[in-house]
């Protein structure tokens, strides 16, 4: 029983290791653009929370001319 255990919880760590992989292998794939990408540098803020607080702090030009 112990030992199944033991397995398992191995198991669950290699399925783990698994996906981390796979995400970070996802990062360098630009096929999944979200739809918070800013426009002007084309930063990918996540969030529309973060896109936000991306243009409110971001003071370049590149943000501020033009609308
Ligand atoms: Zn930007």
């Amino acid at each position: 029983m112990h030992v199944g255990l033991e397995l398992d919880v191995k198991r669950i760590h290699q399925l783990d290791n698994d996906r981390h992989t796979r995400r970070k292998v996802g990062q360098f794939l630009p096929t999944v653009i979200s739809s918070c990408v800013c426009t002007r540098c084309r930063r990918d803020c996540y969030s529309r929370v973060g896109l936000h607080s991306h243009y409110k702090r971001s003071k370049s030009k590149i943000h501020t001319q033009g609308v």
